[in-house]
């Protein structure tokens, strides 16, 4: 029998296992149920794929996007292995032929959606398979504490164990903080000691976070002039913006196309054939761009508006470098992107916990844009992992002076404290910049010691609290109507023992503006 080395060679036609692939596919092959996480790019399919070519009988992969499962399907019988999808897609007169491939051995890899595998008739179908292995993709999908929780995913476990073969379980994402990685095994029956959790840091990606003061659009143009020839994507989130946007630099003379789900599928895939063939360099897109793209030579990815989680910016801006040289991963950060998507999860329907969730993601994006640490290692940490300073982002090259702005934070923190924690951000900039806001009035807040200590815009005070937030000297607590604390480095600079710097920043010229 070929040995996983072998297929590797033969079938796929690579010479070296990445990082974390045979640890997989060696648990995997003894019997062991597993979670792989990997970066994007990482080569997670091989850890099922390469088994499934070894194992006896049949491998499932569970996968939540008939557009990925389509892609994958297309790449392995280019490869001259069987695989098949059934989805709600596959015509109906196709399902009884591909089972009985499956059954003869001829399929070896069955593609379905968690919605199917729960299903009665399809379990009764699945019976007469021997089944080894089911294969988990965007196994995040699984968890209330993920990005991405899709409650078919909560009935897998239960499917799986319906199947009389009791297959291995093989769960695999790119995205899990250290609390979804739990709950991934806690739902699967996967041990800790069968994580394989292989290095999140992406060290030719040099990444940035840009105040662009001057308006996103020069910004962007800016930058594609710089940059002239090299691939790149440009992230927007809605199909309103990702069109004018692409307007505007078409208009400006540069070659770039849009991608989002409102268009056709047979412009969609014109568009994805012209990235991926270097026939258009740059793609202005929404969310919808990226799943099932394998481009190796992505230059840059631009985040025109703020991600709403760290876990999809890390995956949008991953597509940058896969071919392992220097790339860029540039956020352009705008507080009223951040608040639009907080109105949102204020107005979801979500039951308490989870939108609790979601305003943390949302924070941890504010930390990311504000913070003067090293950026790699910002994202690394929100994973659970430490690396060193990367020496490239435009934290580790920001030779800016450091201020020290202790008395501003302790003015701050002091009405922060003065409010008992009880309001939040807007409250606190009104209060401290001395506003005369009707609420003020009512709260009679202008009677307090330090009502009116700074005297700042409430804009840039707002940014201030920001920072204060995103650095942790206040923490936000509380789901739809966060309120401000003060965190525990907080009363240390309140009481003198500690000091806050911030590095010194060029006055904006204008407010900074979201694309339109
Ligand atoms: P992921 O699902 O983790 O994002 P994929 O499985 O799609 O990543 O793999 C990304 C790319 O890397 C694919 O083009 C795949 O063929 C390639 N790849 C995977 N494993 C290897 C390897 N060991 N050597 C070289 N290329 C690989
Ligand atoms: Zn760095």
């Amino acid at each position: 029998m070929a040995t996983p080395t072998e297929i590797l060679h033969t079938n796929f036609g690579f010479d070296h296992f990445r990082d974390g692939q045979e640890q997989v596919i060696k648990q995997v092959l003894e019997g062991h149920n597993t979670l792989a996480v990997m970066p994007t790019g990482g080569g997670k399919s091989l850890c099922y794929q390469i088994p499934a070519l070894i194992n006896p009988g049949v491998t499932i992969v569970v996968s939540p996007l008939l557009s990925l499962m389509k892609d994958q399907v297309d790449s392995l019988r280019q490869n001259g292995i069987a695989a098949a999808a059934l989805n709600s897609a596959t015509p109906r007169e196709e399902v009884n032929p591909i089972l009985r491939s499956a059954y003869n051995g001829e399929i070896k890899l069955l593609y379905v959606t968690p919605e199917r595998l729960a299903m009665d008739y399809f379990q009764y179908q699945l019976g007469f398979l021997n089944i080894n292995l089911v294969a988990i993709d965007e196994a995040h999908c699984i968890s209330q504490w993920g990005h991405d929780f899709r409650p078919a995913y909560r009935q897998l476990n239960d499917a799986i164990q319906r199947l009389k073969t009791h297959p291995a379980i093989l769960a695999l994402t790119a995205t899990a903080t250290p609390q979804v990685q739990q709950d991934i095994g806690d739902q699967l029956g996967i041990p800790e000691d069968n994580f394989v959790i292989t290095s999140f840091a992406r060290p030719n990606i040099s990444f940035a976070v840009a105040h662009p003061h001057q308006g996103t659009r020069q910004y962007i143009l800016k930058y594609l002039t710089a940059h002239q020839g090299e691939a790149g994507i440009i992230y927007a989130n809605t199909r309103k913006r990702v069109e004018s946007l692409t307007a505007f630099l078409n208009e400006h003379g540069i070659q770039a196309a849009m991608y989002h789900a409102g268009m056709t599928a047979e412009d969609r895939a014109q568009v994805q054939d012209d990235f991926q063939f270097d026939r258009v360099p740059v793609i202005v897109a929404t969310n919808a761009f990226g799943m099932g793209i394998d481009k190796s030579n992505v230059r840059f990815v631009l985040h025109a508006t703020s991600a709403k989680n760290l876990e999809s910016y890390y995956q949008e801006a991953g597509r940058a470098g896969r071919d392992g040289l220097p790339s860029e991963a540039v956020m352009l950060y705008h507080a009223n992107d951040i608040q639009q998507y907080r109105w949102f999860i204020d107005q979801s329907t979500a039951d308490d916990e989870y939108r609790e969730v979601q305003y943390e993601k949302l924070q941890a994006v504010t930390a990311y844009a504000n913070t003067p640490r090293c950026l790699q290692q910002q994202i690394v940490s929100y994973f659970g992992q430490e690396c060193e300073p990367c020496g490239h982002c435009s934290n580790c090259t920001d030779d800016r002076q450091l201020e020290d702005i202790t008395a501003m934070a302790q003015a701050v923190i002091a009405v922060v404290k003065e409010l008992h924690g009880r309001f939040g951000k807007s409250l606190v900039a009104k209060v401290v910049t001395g506003s005369h806001d009707q609420r003020i009035n009512q709260l009679h807040a202008d009677q307090l010691e330090h009502y009116g200590a700074l005297k700042l815009s409430q804009q840039a005070a707002g940014a201030l609290v920001d920072y204060l937030l995103a650095t942790g000297y206040l923490e936000l607590d509380g789901g739809q109507y966060p309120v401000v604390k003060v965190a525990k480095p907080g009363w240390r600079v309140l009481d003198g023992e500690a000091t806050v710097q911030r590095r010194s920043e060029p006055q904006p010229t204008r407010s900074s503006t979201t694309v339109d």
